[in-house]
């Protein structure tokens, strides 16, 4: 398939800064123009000066006629810019929230799949790096190739030869500068691989420094860290050595205009073909036009910069989203109905982690998935939740099949808690009313109260109002799994799954929080996952899971009598329990 071209795509975030946009160019070829009106005003001057009687007032009126144009260039350069960088960052806000959206829309797996580190790297750096560039490119690039080509037209007005002898520069230095970009598409490629791996690695370092320092493995890590550093620099140097003699070439004999202007414009002069105020003007323009004619060629360097920032923001942008509906359903009841459900997380029939699956989860009812670990309990849990789509058969919720229902009415249904308990850095007040945003703080203390977190959260320093930290790192693993607990119950939706929520929770909590969990899920629809069967013995009806398919199904009693592997897991759990806990409890 054709890539985009990153411009089309840069303007596509552009829609509403378009008048900006233009009225930037505007701005930037007024401010190019009132830029030469100098070079005339100079012009004049001389020429009054060689007539040989100067009319003082004329002199002085070209004085200020360049010297307000001279200011001119400036203010509208100033506004040029100043509307270009606004546009720069509404460009970058509207990629910003489309990426945002785009990840929010995508299957989970496929967010999860990519490293936090990239995503970061795309998200934060990579968007950035398109701001500078973009807001100069737009007045400087303009200013930059408009300015030599009037100077251009100007010098052939004045005399053709002039013109081009102040160019004789340009193809001796496009040829180093094309030597020198033989490569560069590789190059930068290469050097945007190197980029990305240091990134990775650092991410990795920072991101890993607990365990890092937990297994005394600072001295590896520090090498592998090093070793990448190193190796960056050294391919950046290669790359700079491998080009720094055109460069300097082609930087040296570009700006030479006067080789060209010098020796043609004086024999024009001897000639008599050229009077003494063109030639000044001729060699003070061809030097005038140095300065813009360099800045370009640092803009293709930018430019390269822009496009792979641009082109990694579209991959990001172009992953396959859920598909969604747009109308809710009448949803009357909350009973979830798997029929023949196979799933597999790489799409392909081999790797199925489900093989087809069907089971009843009624309403109002309290079932419990166990089996071995990687047996596909939380797959289920995740699949309910539509974290993803089923590759084969259908869930159903009321008899409606979950991808007939809008993603938003899903997730008012659904309240599902896991192990990893994300808290956003604001107040656990804040946290726990993410459940519902409507709630009153009387009902959030009551949610707390239910969900066992109320007398923790007091003997915090500012109580409810204590900062969560980034991703709640203040607090035990326990005490986020009950705020998130506490935010299920406040969410209060008609069906609830819990993913071993309660794992990191210590018994006492765990058997109060138990208790205040199966009251308030009366009349729901409650899926439990645990790996203490304890837990759930008290359940409805218990699933027993196994490689991706379901092995027996019924009460724990009527598990115990029937299912060997019901009996080995509780027995194993009963003897874990004892020998942790010294007590008899359970027998
Ligand atoms: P359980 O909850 O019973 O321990 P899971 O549903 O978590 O089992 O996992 C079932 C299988 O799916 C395991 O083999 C696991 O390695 C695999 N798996 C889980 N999550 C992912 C993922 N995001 N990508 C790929 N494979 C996964």
């Amino acid at each position: 398939m054709k890539q985009k071209s990153w411009i089309s795509i840069v303007f596509s975030f552009a829609a509403q800064c378009r008048l900006k946009i233009i009225l930037s160019v505007l701005c930037a070829i007024i401010s190019v123009i009132a830029g030469l009106v100098p070079y005339l005003s100079v012009y004049q001057i001389i020429t009054q000066f060689i007539g040989g009687a100067p009319i003082m007032e004329t002199v002085w009126m070209w004085c200020w006629i360049g010297l307000g144009a001279y200011a001119l260039r400036f203010v509208f350069y100033g506004i040029s810019t100043t509307l270009s960088h606004i546009s720069a960052y509404t460009i970058l806000e509207n990629i910003r929230l489309s990426l945002a959206q785009r990840l929010m829309k995508a299957p989970l797996g496929t967010v999860l799949g990519e490293s936090v580190g990239k995503l970061k790297n795309v998200l934060v750096d990579r968007v950035e790096t398109i701001e500078l560039p973009l807001a100069h490119m737009i007045p400087e690039c303009i200013s930059n190739l408009l300015l030599p080509i009037a100077v251009f037209i100007y010098l052939v007005c004045v005399d053709w030869r002039m013109a081009l002898s102040m160019l004789i520069t340009v193809p001796i230095a496009f040829v180093a500068y094309a030597m020198m970009m033989k490569n560069f598409n590789q190059q930068y490629a290469d050097y945007m691989e190197s980029n990305n791996y240091v990134n990775g690695v650092i991410v990795e370092y920072v991101e890993g420094i607990e365990v890092i320092k937990a297994f005394n493995q600072s001295s590896t890590s520090y090498e592998k860290f090093a070793h990448a550093v190193e190796s960056f620099k050294d391919y950046t140097l290669k790359w700079y050595q491998s080009t720094w003699k055109l460069m300097n070439f082609g930087s040296a004999v570009l700006p030479s205009t006067f080789l060209g202007t010098l020796p043609v414009g004086l024999l024009l002069y001897y000639n008599g073909t050229l009077t003494p105020q063109d030639l000044v003007i001729c060699l003070i323009l061809s030097l005038g036009i140095v300065g813009p004619l360099m800045n370009f060629t640092t803009y293709v360097n930018e430019m390269k910069t822009v496009e792979y920032a641009v082109h990694d923001v579209d991959k990001l942008l172009s992953v396959s989203e859920l598909p969604d509906e747009k109308t809710d359903v009448r949803l009357t009841h909350y009973d979830i109905h798997l029929q023949e459900v196979a799933f597999s997380y790489d799409q392909t029939q081999e790797n199925n982690v489900l093989s087809h699956i069907s089971l009843d989860i009624p309403e109002g009812k309290f079932t419990a998935l166990v089996g071995p670990s990687g047996g596909g309990k939380s797959t289920i849990a995740r699949l309910i939740a539509r974290f993803w789509d089923v590759s084969d058969g259908s869930i159903t919720i009321g008899g409606t099949d979950i991808r007939k229902i809008p993603l938003s009415q899903l997730a008012d249904t659904v309240s599902f808690v896991t192990q990893d308990n994300f808290l956003f850095n604001c107040s656990i007040k804040e946290n726990i009313r993410l459940g519902n945003p409507q709630a009153s703080d009387e009902e959030v203390f009551a949610a707390a109260k239910a969900a066992c977190c109320d007398e923790f959260i007091l003997n915090l320093e500012h109580g409810y109002d204590t900062m969560a930290g980034d991703a709640g790192n203040r607090l035990s693993g326990g005490e986020k799994q009950r705020i998130s607990i506490a935010r299920m119950i406040l969410k209060n939706s008609p069906i609830v799954i819990l993913d071993e929520a309660t794992a990191f929770t210590d018994q006492e909590n765990e058997e109060k929080i138990q208790r205040s969990i199966a009251a308030l899920t009366k009349g729901k629809t409650l899926l439990v996952i645990a790996h203490r069967l304890s837990t759930i013995k008290n359940a409805d009806q218990i699933i027993v899971l196994k490689e991706g398919e379901v092995q027996a199904s019924g009460t724990h009693q009527e598990l115990l009598a029937e299912n060997s592997l019901y009996r080995d897991m509780w027995n194993a759990h009963i003897g874990a329990k004892n020998w942790s806990a010294g007590s008899k409890e359970g027998r």
